[in-house]
């Protein structure tokens, strides 16, 4: 038996912890927030589950993933099939044939395909130079001014001239009436919220979980008495920043308690014009069908924010010089002996829950060799 002391309990800590706990193995999982689940944590208000870190949908095609989180709470079969509101237009997302007819009046592949060609051709023969000429080269002015140009560049906090083209690498288009956005094999929301699911994982008698408890404030005491650490916070908050602070885009949120019965009609609605300063409208109720009190209704609306060292860390900003500082980070991780790092912080990189689920069963199986 070894005792391990797990940094976080978000979804890579609370899979880990449950693997290693399931072995017999003893658990310490310290939170520095009051709650348990990381930013997958859900919580209920008027009987609705409210995603307080931002809608999160479960998508995957990595079979092994659905059937391993099975066991942890039952999924409903909400598909993600977000709207965009611009200047009061809806137009239905991703892009799509019921896209292009509402852009364009167009009935058939081949009229949409022929009017995203014609678009196209502005930018025919030239190389892209930022965002903004790599978007109007795949798929035309019209659909890049309506849908793309205000909401990336609230994202991004600059202009999409400013944007290097390489952050739109694909702007899938798909030729059917079909507004899933995902084209995932599996998808749902865990009934009851992901609080539930992840109460379930960390629900052993061998696990022992710590809330309000900053792993800073007692470092080296937990890395020399535990066997093993497995750490998901920030990578370059652990060494210190002794190689310099690696950089986040931040999200602000702002709930709203409605006394309405349905607010907006459907789970995401993406606000993509620029003077709207918010990019997502979230309505918690429609993640479940409508369940919860039936005169109230918690809306969301996402607002994209720079991040300071302090503010939460949600989104890498994975450019060039971000990448090679986390290279440098990741060979001091290397030299750690009793401490392993992972997670969406840990190894900075945007990890889907489902990745997560796969990369902390990886290391959990790896562990047991050693
Ligand atoms: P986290 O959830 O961040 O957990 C890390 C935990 O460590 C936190 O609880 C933190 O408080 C704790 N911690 C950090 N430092 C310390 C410390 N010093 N001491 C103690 N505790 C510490 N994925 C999808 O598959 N579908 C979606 O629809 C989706 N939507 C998303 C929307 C948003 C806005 C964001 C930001 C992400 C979304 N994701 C989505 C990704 C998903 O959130 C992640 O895959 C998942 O939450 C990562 O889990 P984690 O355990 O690595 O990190």
């Amino acid at each position: 038996m070894k005792i391990y002391l797990v940094v976080g309990s978000g979804l890579f800590g609370s899979v880990f912890a449950h693997e290693a706990a399931k072995k017999g193995h003893k658990v310490t999982v310290i939170e520095k927030r009051n709650h348990i689940g990381g930013n997958i944590y859900t919580k209920e208000v008027d009987g609705i589950q409210v995603h307080q870190y931002g809608a999160h949908i479960f998508h995957t095609s990595n079979k092994k993933v659905w059937d391993y989180i099975q066991q942890f709470a039952e999924f409903n079969r909400y598909t993600n099939s977000p709207v965009a509101n611009y200047k009061g237009k809806m137009y239905n997302l991703p892009f799509n044939m019921n896209t292009f007819s509402q852009m364009w009046g167009v009935r058939t592949p081949q009229e949409a395909m022929n009017k995203i060609n014609e678009q196209r051709q502005e930018m025919a023969g030239k190389e892209p130079q930022n965002l903004e000429e790599q978007a109007i080269s795949l798929i035309g002015r019209d659909i890049y001014e309506k849908l793309v140009k205000g909401y990336t560049e609230k994202q991004w906090g600059r202009s999409a001239a400013e944007l290097p083209p390489f952050i739109i690498k694909r702007l899938p288009v798909r030729l059917t009436y079909d507004n899933n956005y995902f084209n995932d094999d599996y998808q749902g929301i865990p009934v009851g919220g992901y609080t539930k699911m992840v109460e379930k994982m960390l629900d052993y008698p061998n696990i022992e979980i710590k809330l309000n408890t900053d792993f800073f404030d007692k470092k080296d005491e937990y890395i020399n008495n535990f066997d093993k650490v497995v750490y998901t916070g920030m990578i370059d908050k652990f060494f210190d920043y002794q190689l310099g602070e690696l950089e986040y885009r931040s999200l602000r949120f702002e709930t709203e308690e409605k006394n309405l019965d349905n607010y907006q009609g459907n789970a995401v609605i993406n606000y993509t014009e620029r003077q709207i300063p918010y990019t997502r409208v979230i309505e918690h109720k429609h993640f479940e069908f409508g369940k919860g009190d039936k005169d109230k209704t918690i809306i969301t609306r996402e607002y994209p924010a720079d991040w300071k060292r302090g503010d939460e860390p949600y989104y890498p900003v994975n450019n060039e010089r971000n990448n090679d500082l986390y290279k440098k980070y990741q060979e001091l991780a290397e030299q750690q002996d009793k401490v392993v790092f992972g997670g969406r912080l840990g190894q900075y990189k945007y990890y889907n829950m489902d990745k997560v689920i796969d990369e902390a069963l990886n290391l959990s199986r790896n562990l047991e060799e050693k």
